[in-house]
């Protein structure tokens, strides 16, 4: 007897992460960690193998009061101190003079999700990139959504024809257009757009939204790794040239930022040139929030607060010594692939580097044959995701080279 609503999809979720992660596990219980090459996990790693968890993030979290712990939040929309304070770390640094409103969520995952929900309906399509983060695709169905694909890359660069040919391809059957871009530091390439590429999304978002209202969910999980860290946000500036017709849904994720994945915290930054547009969505919005996940939890969310003000400078010190693993071991990563002709996408920055491989079915074989020889990673659409973020620069070198010889093989 299925208890279920008729339309649910009674298909296990794939989880292709943690089954190649418990692999990798068993494989160094096995062999000795020596030998294994674990490039599995999406979490920030220190150079020793163990998993970051900021001191300057949970000394100051340990000093919470548990009574401040153990209270709800003072609003279904987020503490006014976090939604304050996630708004100006989020766009502030850039000079964008939209207006705007904050609405936290658990995680990005629940910014995603509640765009999804509220700006599409059941039956509509959301419009995903090809080489994407799983969960988009099952957020799709989950709300009852058909997802189309663009093509991420044209050569190195973003795909706006595919861009637009996969939004024109829908805009005549729906209400509403919703666009995933994830940048910067994508996941899974490294890829980060040129302000040029913004501005063209832009421009042809507003040609859109003469015919219907357009949302574009710019998910900015990793924006705090990037590379050049202080002109990250610049982009952003791009966003005041939308029309009334289009908005921007940010989507902020202190999971990556903080290293506090666990503590379940996030946003939505609503954006539009009109304060009624924004006043509107936040208004519904806020009541999805009140049916899901009635509130955030209030400590996660003065912890952001208190370490982004009080404790800025060593947060950000602690920050960028982790930026700096990244960039070496992603640095170590494409040279030798760049030297050996290993192809990847093109990796600007953030946690992954990942091998092109257009043919899936190769890319099965090659990720079987990589597990055969202890290199552990994880298959995404047209590739196999090597996670920089947790690989030590050790672990790094000669990696890309191994790898060759086995794509060789396949
Ligand atoms: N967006 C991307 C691209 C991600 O990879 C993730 C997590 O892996 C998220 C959003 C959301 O993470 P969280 O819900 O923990 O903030």
């Amino acid at each position: 007897m299925n208890f279920t609503k008729n339309s649910a999809n009674l298909t296990p979720i794939e989880d292709t992460v943690f089954a190649v992660v418990s692999k990798a596990k068993e494989a160094k219980a096995k062999f000795g960690a020596d030998q294994v090459v674990d490039a599995t996990i999406g979490s920030l790693y220190d150079e020793a193998g163990n998993l970051v968890a900021f001191k300057s993030v949970f000394d100051n979290y340990d000093k919470i009061k548990k009574e401040v712990k153990a209270a709800y939040a003072s609003s279904f929309t987020g503490n006014p101190t976090f939604r304050q304070r996630v708004a100006e770390w989020t766009i502030g640094a850039a000079d964008v003079k939209l207006a705007h409103s904050v609405i936290a969520t658990p995680g990005g995952t629940g910014a995603v999700s509640m765009t999804f929900s509220d700006i599409l309906e059941p039956g509509e399509t959301v419009i995903l990139p090809d080489i994407a983060w799983g969960s988009y695709a099952l957020m799709a169905t989950d709300k009852q959504l058909k997802a189309k694909k663009y093509k991420m890359f044209d050569g190195d660069k973003f795909n706006l024809t595919s861009f637009k040919e996969t939004v024109l391809s829908v805009i005549n059957d729906q209400n509403r257009i919703c666009v995933v871009i994830n940048d910067p530091c994508h996941n899974p390439t490294g890829y980060t757009m040129t302000r040029g590429e913004w501005d063209e999304v832009i421009a042809f978002m507003n040609e859109c939204s003469k015919q219907v209202p357009c949302v574009i969910l710019n998910d900015i999980a990793y924006i705090d790794y990037a590379y050049d860290l202080e002109n990250s946000r610049k982009y952003m500036e791009a966003f005041n040239n939308i029309s009334e017709q289009v908005m921007v849904v940010v989507a902020f994720s202190c999971s990556k930022t903080m290293t506090s994945y666990g503590l379940r915290c996030g946003a939505a930054i609503l954006l539009a040139q009109s304060a009624e547009s924004v006043r509107q969505a936040e208004i519904v919005f806020e009541k999805s929030a009140r049916a899901i996940w009635s509130n955030i939890p209030n400590a996660a969310m003065d912890n952001f607060y208190q370490v982004t003000t009080e404790h800025y400078d060593d947060f950000m010190n602690e920050k960028a010594v982790y930026i700096d693993y990244l960039k070496q071991r992603s640095e170590i990563f494409k040279t030798e692939a760049e030297a050996c002709s290993l192809p990847c996408y093109p990796y600007k920055e953030g946690f992954f580097v990942t091998i092109q491989i257009e043919d899936n079915d190769r890319r099965d074989r090659y990720h079987e044959l990589l597990l055969a020889n202890n290199i552990f990673t994880v298959k995404v659409n047209h590739g196999i995701r090597v996670a920089v973020c947790s690989l030590s620069i050790d672990k790094c070198k000669g990696l890309a080279a191994r790898m060759k010889q086995y794509l060789d093989e396949t």
